[in-house]
């Protein structure tokens, strides 16, 4: 984790960016949990060390452009997650209708596929893509099974 934390600090420094004590918390969080973070939940873990709401935003704002990290939109809802230096890479978003779980489909296979999906529009239409976000919605296998 640490290498990581250092990697992105030293990307960010490389744009141009300062390394603040906010935005230094805000790298490791994000290292840390792997996980879709909202803007307010990203406050809750790191309130503790006084980071307040706008400097969440504000560094979110930052780590997107920098792209360390990448927003998903699920819901009108955005959320947050690690996107270099992540163990994973392009994957699949699922996201419980009930109990508003999101889970990560992750492996080779699928990265293979969607790889293969880029290859295949950019061939065909011409376009050049960049990013790729797939979010399926349903009912997970916790809430179907509980009924
Ligand atoms: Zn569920
Ligand atoms: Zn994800």
């Amino acid at each position: 984790m640490e290498k990581k934390v250092a990697e992105i600090v030293k990307l960010l420094k490389a744009k141009g960016y300062n390394i603040t004590h906010s935005r230094n918390i805000m790298i490791r969080l994000f290292v840390e949990t792997e996980k879709h973070l909202k803007p307010e939940e990203v406050y809750d873990l790191a309130k503790d060390q006084g980071i307040s709401l706008p400097t969440v935003y504000r560094n979110i704002d930052v780590l997107k452009k920098t792209g360390v990290i990448k927003e998903i939109t699920i819901n009108n809802d955005r959320f947050y997650e690690l996107h270099i230096y992540s163990q994973k890479k392009l994957h699949i978003h699922f996201r419980c209708n009930r109990c508003g779980n999101i889970r990560d489909y992750n492996n080779r296979n699928i990265f293979k596929k969607m790889i293969q999906q880029k290859d295949y529009i950019e061939e065909t239409f011409g376009d050049h893509v960049e990013d790729i976000s797939i979010v399926m919605r349903g009912i997970c296998r916790d809430c179907h099974e509980t009924g």
